[in-house]
């Protein structure tokens, strides 16, 4: 694949010797926005790791957890924060895990509507909690090429009730 970057990128006009480890390092950092793949959920979370007893109802709010993924359309990337929020049932979740299982899942070839997707089925899986709601706000590298949609950012909301499932874009 190397190879083929190179001989891209010569055929732009650019000059060889500057581009040299360009390739490499292009591989690199795409195995970095990959890494997710190599992970699985019970890695960092399970019934005998980071999951504990609860008999409150007290809701739980994480914000702005920082992201990085990559779009799939585009294999440029995308940033911004997340917010999750919960009301426990029966288990409460190690407040550690949730930024992990983040990282993992945005280490992946994403949407921001898949990656809210995502951290929602994985944390009702996980949890089955009373309420969850998960919201991304992002900027997508992908729209700066195009002025004037690189000042804007996206938000992307999910939200569960149990039994219900609703979709909302409050934060
Ligand atoms: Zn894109």
């Amino acid at each position: 694949m190397e190879k083929e970057i190179l001989k891209f990128l010569e055929s732009l006009g650019c000059e060889k010797e500057v581009l040299k480890n360009t390739p490499s390092r292009f591989c690199r950092y795409l195995q970095d926005y990959t890494k997710g793949y190599d992970q699985k959920i019970g890695d960092i979370v399970g019934p005998t790791k980071g999951l504990f007893p609860n008999s409150s109802e007290t809701v739980v709010r994480i914000k702005q957890i920082p992201f990085s993924s990559m779009c799939q359309h585009h294999l440029a990337p995308y940033f911004g924060t997340i917010y999750v929020s919960y009301q426990p049932d029966k288990y409460i979740i190690g407040l550690s895990k949730i930024p992990k299982i983040i990282d993992m899942l945005s280490k992946r070839l994403t949407v921001q509507e898949g990656l809210t997707e995502e951290i929602k089925i994985h944390l009702v899986n996980l949890l089955q909690p009373r309420m969850l709601k998960v919201c991304i706000s992002a900027r997508h590298s992908c729209l700066c090429r195009n002025i004037p949609y690189n000042v804007v950012t996206i938000t992307t909301a999910k939200y569960r009730k149990k039994r219900t499932y609703l979709y909302s874009t409050e934060l």
